[in-house]
């Protein structure tokens, strides 16, 4: 005999075919492995359903229906937060964003972008650059990652150092709330101070109080010129340093500021095919650095003389300016390939936390020493946004014994002692739930589930996602 959980799964599918076309209902057979497996190709057991809308009355209408069945749901975008926030756990729908993908107004004048959310990141990079502008968040994950993850992610990038985390590029948000109420918040202007600034709500929650279904972003005129050098170092206190030098000489024209620690840089390099070393790879510490301006000529000077000077104040110990597009493209995949080393790796555990720039050298020595207690052979692979004082670590150990757990504590404990955040850029999803009191107080977390509470009653939006109720 079916069980009450049965009968309520059972219905609310009914339901749902009765009331959305088939293509938007998946069920079953029809249900691809990509809606239920992680980037790791670890597939969990399918949803329960698919449900594919095109428009923000159909992701309305679907959340009134669940949260009227009590039925749990999880958002999609491009699935690409590995903290598993995405993989659907027993009994629940996923609401997929894949056919949510109209850039319905690029306004050059406003400077804004109005879009749905399901388009990845680099279809509007690339729209609005058609026009001349550019989007300025920026990530590895850009072709498949989406507007609407990034939001819900606050997600960082690149060139966070000039533009912010992309709450500072949302202008205007139009979200739907578990009851399937829609707050129509989608405006063009940065002033609005009338009250709650709801849209912060849905900024950084990972889908916990509402779906995000269209925002208006914050757009720039592309930059004439984009400088990107490559430089070795001999010690991290050179690399704050640079970042000093180059702050105070390039000032706004600062759009990226990458370090990486040698192990990254080598092991990149050698190990990830097609990664070109552009500089011998026997140097402590690399940096990225870019420079985007208005004068083409000016910002190309501006990058030689600083180079010059951090050169014969020893600063630096090497240097490369790329001199084309694809040289430059070619010194960003050094640090954009961290995926693909972890892949060429053993087993090992990733990290993306946060810290002061002034504790990142002691906070790596201290990770590495640690881990050599755990297993003679771990060691920890240190790079990251240091302008902006967020550091990933690859934890690497030897197999056979899965150290997955000890080395995530240890990690964690040592970011907490550093006075660290646990997440600088991919949210706590369900990985890191167990770590959240490491970097938030029982106060800050007990209001978070009083907000969940309040927006979302029936606990159906990403139930167990960051904290539980
Ligand atoms: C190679 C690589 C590089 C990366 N680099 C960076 C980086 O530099 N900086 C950085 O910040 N992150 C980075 N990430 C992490 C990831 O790309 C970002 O978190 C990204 O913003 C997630 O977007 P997504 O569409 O894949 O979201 P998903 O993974 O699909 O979802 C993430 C969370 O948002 C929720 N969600 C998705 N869409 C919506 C919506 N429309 N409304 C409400 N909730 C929604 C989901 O339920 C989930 O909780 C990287 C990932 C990879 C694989």
């Amino acid at each position: 005999m079916a069980d009450g959980a049965d009968l309520v799964q059972s219905a609310i599918i009914g339901d749902l075919r009765a009331a959305f076309d088939a293509s938007t209902v998946l069920t079953g057979a029809d249900i691809d492995a990509r809606y239920h497996t992680d980037m790791a190709g670890i597939p969990v057991a399918p949803p329960l359903a698919v449900m594919r809308p095109r428009s923000t009355e159909e992701v309305s209408k679907f959340l009134k229906m669940c949260h009227a069945a009590r039925v749990p749901v999880t958002t999609q975008g491009g699935m690409t937060g590995l903290v598993r926030a995405t993989m659907p756990m027993p009994g629940e729908i996923v609401l997929s964003m894949e056919r949510m993908t109209a850039i319905e107004e690029v306004d050059t004048g406003g400077g804004v972008v109005i879009t749905q959310t399901g388009v990845p990141l680099q279809r509007l990079q690339e729209r609005v650059a058609q026009d001349g502008f550019m989007f300025p968040l920026d990530l590895g994950a850009r072709g498949s990652c989406t507007i609407g993850g990034n939001i819900s992610t606050n997600a960082g990038g690149n060139r966070v150092i000039r533009y912010g985390m992309t709450r500072d590029l949302v202008l205007g948000l139009e979200a739907v709330l578990a009851d399937g109420t829609v707050l129509k918040g989608v405006r063009k202007y940065i002033k609005n101070n009338t009250g709650v600034d709801l849209k912060q709500l849905f900024v950084g929650t990972e889908g916990t109080l509402g779906v995000v279904t269209r925002a208006a972003l914050r757009i720039f005129p592309a930059p004439a010129e984009q400088q990107v050098a490559l430089c070795a170092l001999p010690s991290f206190d050179s690399v704050r340093a640079l970042l000093a030098l180059a702050r105070g000489r390039l000032a706004g024209d600062l759009t990226a500021f990458e370090v990486m620690w040698n192990e990254y840089y080598r092991l990149t390099t050698t190990l990830v095919q097609g990664v070109a070393a552009p500089l011998p790879a026997n140097h402590p510490f690399y940096v990225l650095l870019e420079s985007s301006g208005s004068d083409a000529e000016r910002t190309r000077s501006d990058v030689e003389n600083l180079l010059e000077h951090a050169l014969e104040s020893g600063i630096i110990l090497d240097a490369t300016i790329a001199s084309s597009g694809a040289a430059a493209a070619a010194i960003w995949t050094i640090r954009d390939s961290s995926v693909e080393l972890g892949r060429a790796l053993g087993p090992r555990v990733g990290f993306d936390i946060s810290l002061a720039i002034d504790k990142m050298e002691a906070f790596a020595v201290e990770i590495n020493q640690r881990l050599k207690k755990i297993d003679q052979d771990a060691y920890g692979i240190v790079f990251g946004h240091a302008g902006d004082g967020n550091l990933h670590v690859i934890a690497t150990y030897s197999p056979p014994l899965d150290r997955t757990e000890e080395v995530t504590k240890l990690v964690y404990g040592i970011t907490g002692e550093f006075g660290g955040s646990i997440s600088a850029e991919h949210g706590i999803g369900i990985l890191k739930r167990p770590y959240l009191k490491l970097s938030r107080t029982e106060e800050e977390i007990e209001t978070m589930r009083t907000l969940k509470r309040a927006l979302d009653p029936h606990g159906i939006l990403n139930p167990g996602r960051i904290f539980t109720v």
